[in-house]
């Protein structure tokens, strides 16, 4: 696997004439209970993307960790930036590797917080700059049910997997969601009665460990077999997508023109 940071220009000059893709991963820098660390949600796009570059040959740009995570910030050593800080600098990065050759770009992004911006940016860089970007969560779709949460069973099981050394398992907590925000219940996460509020995690959980109001979740009973259970699924699945990617024509993705 080729990380772009380790190699020289002379080598990257050999090696993105003949490449047409790229993996940018990209994170955030924020709280993740009292026992994972601060780096988790970037810590996993990373080795993900590592582990998918390893197996597929696709070189793997250098990690942007912080991102929009505003709704963390009472809890210590949580970083953000901005919304439009955040889309104009990956948009910026990802202008720049596409001077050198790459046009079809894998964002791995492991905080969902920034999956709008990324989103947003992936569709100028299609309408405006011919660049084809697609967006993938680092977290797999089977982290449902009891697996889902923030900082809750399943994300803990991962960073056990990927830097069992990161996680304090005597901090861990089983934390249950407040639902009261002065006299209103909170439905869904930002949700009371029939409005919408700009929620902080603090509203709902005082450990950081977060989910749907009303709810315990557990993050105690988290393994390093579950995390390797979700994850080695998964890295195949998206093995199999860079694949598919790395054969397809650039024109066959880029914005179809007028009728
Ligand atoms: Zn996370």
């Amino acid at each position: 696997m080729v990380q772009l940071a380790e190699i020289s220009w002379s080598e990257a000059n050999e090696l993105l004439k003949k490449l047409d893709i790229a993996i940018l991963p990209v994170g955030s820098t924020e709280q993740h209970g009292p026992h994972n660390p601060l780096g988790t949600d970037h810590l996993v796009a990373e080795a993900l993307s590592k582990a998918v570059g390893d197996r597929t040959g696709v070189p793997v740009l250098p990690i942007i960790p912080v991102g929009i995570s505003e709704h963390h910030r009472q809890f210590p050593g949580t970083l953000w930036v901005p919304h439009s800080v955040f889309r104009d600098y990956v948009k910026s990065v990802i202008l720049s590797i596409t001077t050198h050759g790459p046009r079809k770009i894998l964002i791995i992004n492991g905080h969902g917080g920034n999956e709008a911006a990324l989103i947003e940016i992936a569709g100028e860089l299609r309408r405006e700059h011919n660049v084809f970007v697609a967006v993938l969560m680092a977290f797999p779709p089977t982290m449902v049910g009891e697996k889902s949460g923030h900082a809750g069973y399943g994300e803990t099981s991962i960073n056990l997997y990927f830097h069992k050394h990161l996680v304090k398992m005597e901090r861990a907590v089983d934390t249950l969601q407040n639902e009261k925000l002065g006299p209103f219940t909170i439905k869904r996460l930002g949700s009371i009665g029939p409005a919408q509020f700009p929620w902080d995690t603090i509203d709902l959980s005082d450990s950081g460990v977060l989910g749907p109001a009303g709810e315990l979740i557990v993050s105690t009973t988290a393994s390093e077999d579950t995390g390797r259970a979700l994850m080695e699924p998964f890295i195949e699945e998206v093995c199999k997508f860079v694949e598919t990617l790395k054969k397809a024509t650039l024109e066959d993705l880029l914005c179809k023109p007028h009728k």
